[in-house]
């Protein structure tokens, strides 16, 4: 029998099927050495060592061979239980991991673009699901934040501590997140149409269902590597954490 973090089924969603434009880079940025490693390497490894029970790994469609082997048999990742292509906007890779991942209890889906996720903001994450059905890791910022005009003037100034930054893993219930994306997909041209950009899964969660989406602390660390300065930053961040 199979045994259950506080018995309940968690799979995670590792999203790398991005191209990173922002990188300059012919590589793309998931796959990018930091300390010797491909950037993948670090999110799998925390979920590979966690309470997870699953993972599902979404890449493009050309890195799925190279991905199993590369990835998940070099480096032993044997919760890897499927590879599967993702698809042209995040949305749509997440909708090709949640039609993999199958019925569970909780879903955690993760930027494969984010090495620093640890055990425990996974673990927040679960006490947080388990209680609200749906929150995401983030942390408040720190500078002023503006909300410019179509012309870059100021517009407005939200008061300083209700914005958050949003980062991933972002948590559901397998079944809200399935039926959220569902509709998604099915309203897919009339939300292109009306011009939304769907940007993260708790948008989706907001958009098409009466859930509130809880807050839940992350880190500064928990970084999502974009331009080649996030490398360097990783870097010393590896250092430090491997010295200790
Ligand atoms: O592009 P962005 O930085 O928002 O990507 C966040 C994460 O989503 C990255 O790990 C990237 O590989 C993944 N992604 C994806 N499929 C896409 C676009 C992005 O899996 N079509």
């Amino acid at each position: 029998m199979e045994i259950h973090f506080r018995g309940k089924q968690c799979v995670a969603i590792v999203l790398a099927a991005g191209r990173g434009t922002r990188m300059n880079s012919d590589i793309p940025k998931q796959y990018l050495p930091v300390k010797g490693k491909p950037v993948l390497y670090y999110a799998l490894k925390a979920f590979q060592e966690s309470f997870i029970d699953r993972i599902v790994l979404v890449t493009s469609l050309e890195d799925v061979e190279y991905c199993k082997k590369n990835m998940v048999e070099h480096f032993g990742f044997h919760k890897v239980s499927d590879v599967v292509a993702g698809g042209k906007e995040r949305y749509h890779s997440v909708w090709k991991g949640l039609q993999a991942a199958g019925e569970c209890d909780y879903i955690f889906i993760h930027d494969g673009a984010r090495p620093f996720v640890t055990e425990e903001i996974l673990k927040r994450a679960y006490d947080s699901v388990s209680e609200h059905d749906a929150c995401v890791v983030g942390m408040p910022v720190k500078d002023t934040i503006k909300i410019a005009d179509e012309n870059g003037f100021a517009d407005s100034t939200p008061k300083r501590d209700h914005v958050w930054m949003i980062q991933t893993p972002q948590v559901f219930t397998g079944r809200l997140i399935y039926d959220a994306y569902k509709t998604l997909i099915e309203k897919e041209k009339e939300i292109l149409r009306r011009g939304i950009r769907i940007t993260d899964d708790a948008m989706v969660v907001e958009t098409f269902t009466d859930r509130k989406v809880k807050l839940v602390e992350g880190s500064y660390e928990n970084i999502k590597i974009t331009t080649p300065e996030d490398l360097q930053v990783a870097e010393s961040f590896l250092a430090r954490i491997y010295s200790d």
